[in-house]
This record gives structure tokens, C-alpha cells and sequence, in this order.
């Protein structure tokens, strides 16, 4: 019989960043956020929203906090859709290069920051570039977070947990994982529920790859990204430019329209009950967590 029975529950998300917020190679962030008014990344943003009010659909927002103090309104703006506002960090280093006391300190003033502009306290955390670490989850319970969602149980050659859970389940019995999604494919996990993986693979294969997780009883979880929606190379560093921009590779805008039209999304937090029913407990030692 199979175990899970999420087959129904369709998953948005959002991760919201500039376009050097990425960490290979490793940038000094601060020098660009100086320059940036993320005026781009605010039409970007603009866009989405009405994509998403169009379909009276809504989704998880993870935030960066660098970004929600210097355009609150943008935060607001989303919040105000009825979307939930969740965190990604402040300035989107891997956790692994700042460590858990700084990590602890920029998610507290992450908080307050969020608290101040949309009234709430934020329940649910991605890390940066999926950068889990042995520490965050405990650290994230600690800190009263309801939610992670930075497992990504797939192997690349710049983040991933392929041994770890493909359902959401509860770390150690405490704080509540929601993998991002990856199918099964001769033995070994795949992505394909956003980023290079998105754009690469044709509709037909993401569409074969959502039966099966659904067959299997799975929920979707779908991650995006506002370069997914812009045309505009930036000045991003070069190889990252060719793959996102100059290879012209996948119809990441024309794939999301057929996703959400084909598949009524939701944020984390609408479904988390639902996610939490009956969810299973598993040691976060049963999977290898880069450190
Ligand atoms: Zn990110």
C-alpha cells in the first residue's frame, strides 16, 4: 500500500534575490548591494503577482532579508496578495561560511525585520543555494520556525541531500522538513521542479516526472526564481550568464503558465496541516548533511 497520500497538494514557491545572489563562485555581495535599487528585480516580482492573481493562485515567498529593508514595499506588496512571506537568509551566503552564532543573529534581525513590515512572524525558512547544515535544523526549532524547506534531495556538484527523505516529514520529532520535490529515475534522484532543471527539461518530461510523484502519493513542491520572468542578462558572471541568459535554453515563463494552469498551486502554509497529518519522524541521522 502506499504510504502517502499528498497526491492532491500542489506547492509554489518563490525564492526572492537580485541576480548576484548566487554562491559559486563565492561574490562579496555587499559591493553590488550598494549599487542595486532592485528596481528589475521588483518588476519581476510585479510580474509574478499578477501572473499569480490572474490564477487566483497563491505561494511561499522566501525573502531575503538584505532585500526586504530596502524595499519593504516589495514584502509588503506580496504579503498583501495573500501570499506567505517566509525567510532565505539576509544576504545569501551559504550557511556553512558564516556559521551558526551569525547565522543565529542575522535570522533574528531577518524576523524583526519581516514582523515590522508585514505585522507577522515568519514560520518557514529555505537556506540560501540550499546550504543546510548539521546545525540548522535544530537551531531553526530553537527559534520557534514551524518549517524548513532547504532539503533538496538530489547530488550536484554545488548543494544537495540525495539520501535524504523525497516527503516531508519531522526532523528528530521536532521541526517539520518539506523536501523540495525530485522523482525517481534507475534508482537515483532527479530534479525538475525548478532552477536548471526547469529550464532544461522539455514540458513533457516535468509533466511524466508530476504523474509519478503523484502516483507515489507525493505532494509537489515547485521552486522559482524572479530571473525566471526578466530578460536581462545584468552583469551577471559569465558562466552563470550563458546559462541563464545567452544559451536561450527552456521557456521557463511558457512551462510556469502551463504548470499553474494545469495544477492549482498553494503556499506552504495553506497545506502544512495537511502535510503534517500523519507524517512521519526520522532522525536527521538516517542522512548526510554537508558540514
Ligand atoms: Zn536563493
Amino acid at each position: 500500500m502506499n504510504p502517502f497520500s499528498y497526491g492532491h497538494l500542489n506547492i509554489l514557491t518563490f525564492d526572492i534575490e537580485d541576480w548576484y545572489h548566487i554562491n559559486y563562485p563565492q561574490l562579496d555581495f555587499t559591493v553590488y548591494d550598494k549599487e542595486e535599487d532592485h528596481s528589475l528585480l521588483f518588476s519581476a516580482v510585479k510580474k509574478i503577482l499578477s501572473f499569480l492573481k490572474e490564477k487566483n493562485t497563491k505561494a511561499t515567498f522566501f525573502i531575503l532579508g538584505r532585500i526586504a529593508e530596502k524595499k519593504p514595499e516589495m514584502v509588503l506588496s506580496i504579503a498583501e496578495d495573500g501570499h506567505e512571506v517566509a525567510l532565505h537568509g539576509y544576504e545569501h551566503y551559504l550557511l556553512k561560511d558564516i556559521g551558526k552564532e551569525q547565522f543565529k543573529r542575522e535570522t533574528e534581525k531577518c524576523i524583526k525585520i519581516f514582523e515590522g513590515i508585514t505585522g507577522k512572524i515568519p514560520k518557514g525558512f529555505r537556506a540560501p543555494s540550499w546550504s543546510a547544515t548539521p546545525w540548522l535544523f535544530s537551531v531553526l526549532n530553537e527559534m520557534g520556525f514551524e518549517y524548513d524547506a532547504s532539503v533538496f534531495p538530489v547530488k550536484t556538484p554545488f548543494y544537495g541531500i540525495p539520501d535524504a527523505p523525497r516527503y516531508p516529514f519531522f526532523i528528530d520529532g521536532n521541526l517539520f522538513e518539506i523536501p523540495t520535490s525530485v522523482y525517481r529515475l534507475s534508482g537515483k534522484n532527479m530534479g525538475f521542479s525548478g532552477g536548471i532543471f526547469f529550464k532544461i527539461f522539455p514540458w513533457m518530461v516535468i509533466k511524466k516526472a508530476i504523474s509519478k510523484i503523484k502516483g507515489e502519493g507525493l505532494p509537489l513542491i515547485f521552486f522559482f526564481h524572479p530571473w525566471d520572468f526578466w530578460d536581462r542578462p545584468g552583469r551577471l558572471p559569465k558562466f552563470k550568464a550563458r546559462v541563464m541568459f545567452d544559451l536561450k535554453i527552456g521557456n521557463v515563463e511558457n512551462k510556469f503558465f502551463r504548470l499553474i494552469n494545469n495544477f492549482p498551486m498553494n503556499s506552504i502554509t495553506s497545506v502544512l496541516n495537511d502535510l503534517k497529518k500523519g507524517a512521519q519522524i526520522v532522525s536527521s541521522s538516517k542522512f548526510q548533511v554537508p558540514s
